[in-house]
């Protein structure tokens, strides 16, 4: 009924599972790898921002020493703008010591050379004419007409290499110093390697590569100054190098290149493989428990469904939990309510609507709150007709939690059966009650007229009879002595005849009491009687019988009283005593009365046959005696016992039995002690 295999739909949510997890593992080791590079080269970036500060604030630095360089010298001029050679040479000398880089420093009064330092390497600058030279003129003129000093992009140099000139316009003063005219130019003329090289530029750091390039005013780049320009393809880190001179900008880049992923990559794979395995390790760890929790609910499931009985599960909330087919199969009018989550209230509603329960007809409601009650406070089981006819035992019990379990038993047959053996048991009852009744009235007829034949010589008859046959015969003689034994016989038959008839008497008493138990008919009429008495009357109607059988009897009596019903009591002790006298032959029977408590007990002893524990409780069942021997030898009905039993049991007292075989029994009756305060019967 329930698929246990291996599905191929539990194997494709397996693969789900698991390659989900795998899908997430591994987005999460991408981002996070992702967020580590970017990170990563963020630090990268700040790190190369700060050596390009650096590195830029020294070639600023240097470029403003080269500014104050050509500036002094330019400032000499204006205060001696009819210097000679020598004179310049002098100062250009002075100005440059210490600076290698300084390749040339030369003077062009109206943009003419006619001085430069040193003389031997550049005789071949002197007489060259600024305004013959189109790459050279439009700085020259800038530097004159802006008034400040000017640098000049990277020129090769005659010696090799390239450099920069940095150039300072000169501006002499008439005698009044009111007016300056343009002198010329001053320019200095620097080998660029050399001078990046006292900024550290070429060594910044053997992981870094930079480059530097000139901007133009707008910021756009216009010319490569050192360094490789294909680094400001490679996403460099920018920095201005800002001066008087110059608006320069420094590319830098690891010398490697932008690392590709940042150091820390396996570590986190390693970290996000290892979450990944747990996952893994988690995922599995709980489907197996959903697995085996499934597989212990099919089992009960299957369990539930074996039983051959309805059972149903209803919640601490009264909802249904679950139910089994054959539960839903007893109330076929509504199987269909049976669902899980459905109240039991609701079911017992619409059933009753629905007509599942005939009792509940004419009563609906005072039925449903009956049966909720019944259901909700479980005690005894119970038993409920259904619409087909059939009857259901219902057995329900609360869990520790407030759930409620019920069974559904089908007892029709069984109750059917009980209904049966009820009515015969009945009938039995009526007819052993009618014909008891019918066989007491002739008996009774029998009886009185045995008696009669009994005393059949007190009777007038006799004493006519007899004296006419002394007067016949004259005196007393042969014929009277033959009537006289003739009268004995007969007196012997009818004392016989009268025995046995009080005995069938007797027994046919004991069938009309168990018929009245039977039919529940027996009532008592209930009032303090004094157990004296009781006792004393029933001794004295039996000690001829004790007497007959050489037993002695006595009695134990303390003035006790009960609350019963004198006559049903005595019927009791008659028994009891009678029991005792009849199956004892030696020795005797004592009556023994005492107080236990709210009881008072009367223990009737005697020195018999005795019982077997076995059969204890036996000897109390209705026509039940140890062995059917007895009935032989003592005679009997086996009632007895079964009606004094339950004429202490309708009084709310008890009976039990000690006894041990050869030596005796001991019959206990326990009865209730009368309020003081009543009066005795
Ligand atoms: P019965 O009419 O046969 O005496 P009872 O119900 O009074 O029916 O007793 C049932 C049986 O219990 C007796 O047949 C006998 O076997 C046993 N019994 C009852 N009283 C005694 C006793 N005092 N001693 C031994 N056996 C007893």
């Amino acid at each position: 009924m329930f698929d246990r295999s291996l599905t191929s739909a539990s194997i494709r949510t397996q693969i789900l599972l698991y390659g989900s997890i795998l899908g997430l593992t591994l987005y999460a080791g991408y981002a996070l790898e992702k967020s580590n590079y970017s990170r990563y080269i963020s630090e990268l970036r700040g790190l190369l921002r700060e050596k390009a500060a650096v590195l830029s604030t020294e070639i600023e630095r240097e470029l403003i020493a080269r500014e104050v360089l050509v500036s002094g010298i330019a400032g000499v001029l204006e205060s001696f703008p009819n210097i000679t050679q020598s004179e310049f040479s002098d100062i250009a000398a002075h100005y440059s010591e210490g600076h290698s880089e300084v390749v040339n420093i030369a003077a062009a009064p109206d943009l003419k050379v006619t001085l430069v330092h040193p003389i031997e390497q550049n005789r071949a600058v002197l007489g060259l004419d600024y305004r013959t030279i189109p790459s050279q003129l439009p700085d020259v003129l800038r530097a004159r007409d802006t008034r400040s000093s000017v640098i000049s992009g990277v020129v090769n140099l005659v010696q090799g290499g390239t450099g920069f000139i940095v150039r300072a316009p000169v501006f002499t003063k008439d005698e009044n110093q009111d007016h300056a005219r343009f002198w010329g130019i001053v320019s200095v003329v620097i080998d660029q390697t050399r001078l990046l090289d006292e900024t550290g530029f070429f060594d910044v750091d053997s992981a870094l590569v930079a480059s530097l390039q000139e901007l133009d005013e707008q910021g756009v780049p216009r010319s490569m100054i050192a360094g490789d320009p294909a680094i400001f393809d490679q996403s460099p880190v920018l920095h201005p190098v800002l001066s008087e001179l110059s608006k320069w900008q420094i590319g830098i880049r690891p010398a490697s290149g932008w690392p590709a992923y940042s150091p820390d990559r396996l570590n986190i794979w390693l970290i996000v493989a290892a979450f990944g395995a747990i996952a893994m390790i988690v995922a599995r760890s709980l489907r197996e428990f959903g697995l085996q929790r499934e597989e212990a609910r099919l089992n009960l499931v299957e369990a539930i469904e074996a039983i051959d009985d309805g059972f149903a599960l209803y919640g601490p909330d009264d909802k249904l939990i679950l139910c089994n087919q054959k539960y839903k199969n007893y109330y076929s009018k509504s199987a269909d309510l049976f669902e899980p989550g459905t109240p039991f209230e609701t079911i017992i509603r619409e059933g009753v609507a629905r007509g599942q329960y005939p009792e509940a007809e004419g009563q609906e409601e005072e039925w449903i709150a009956a049966r909720m009650h019944s259901h909700r406070n479980p005690k005894n089981p119970g038993e409920q007709l259904l619409d087909d006819g059939r009857w259901l035992k219902i057995a329900e019990a609360k869990t520790l939690n407030g759930s409620i379990v019920g069974f559904r038993v089908d007892v029709t047959e069984l109750k059917n059966a009980k209904e049966a053996a009820e009515r015969s048991d009945r009938s039995k009852s009526d007819f052993l009650n009618n014909i008891s009744h019918e066989l007491r009235t002739p008996l009774t007829a029998i009886i009185g007229y045995a008696k009669f034949l009994v005393q059949a010589k007190a009777l007038p008859e006799y004493r006519t009879t007899f004296e006419s046959l002394v007067a016949k015969d004259g005196c007393k003689g042969e014929t009277t002595a033959l009537f006289d034994e003739f009268l004995d016989r007969v007196v012997g038959f009818s004392s016989r005849i009268d025995a046995s008839a009080e005995h069938l008497l007797y027994l046919i008493n004991d069938i009309l009491d168990w018929s009245k138990i039977e039919a529940n008919e027996l009532s008592l009429n209930r009032t303090s009687v004094s157990v004296d008495d009781l006792v004393n009357s029933v001794l004295r109607k039996l000690y001829p019988v004790a007497h007959e059988k050489n037993l002695s009897i006595t009695a134990e009596i303390q003035g006790e009283k009960v609350f019963g019903d004198k006559i049903r009591l005595e019927q009791v002790l008659i028994n009891l005593v009678g029991n005792a006298i009849k199956f004892t032959s030696e020795g005797g029977v004592a009556v023994k009365v005492s107080q236990e408590g709210k009881f008072v007990s009367i223990l009737v002893e005697d020195t018999g046959i005795g019982i077997e524990k076995d059969n204890f409780e036996l000897v109390f069942e209705r026509f039940k005696q140890v062995d059917n021997s007895t009935t032989r030898s003592y005679g009997g009905t086996g009632l007895g016992l079964a009606i004094a039993k339950h004429i202490v049991l309708l009084h709310g007292g008890q009976v039990d039995l000690t006894s041990e075989m050869g030596k005796g029994s001991k019959f206990r009756v326990l009865l209730p002690a009368a309020d003081p305060t009543l009066s005795t019967e």
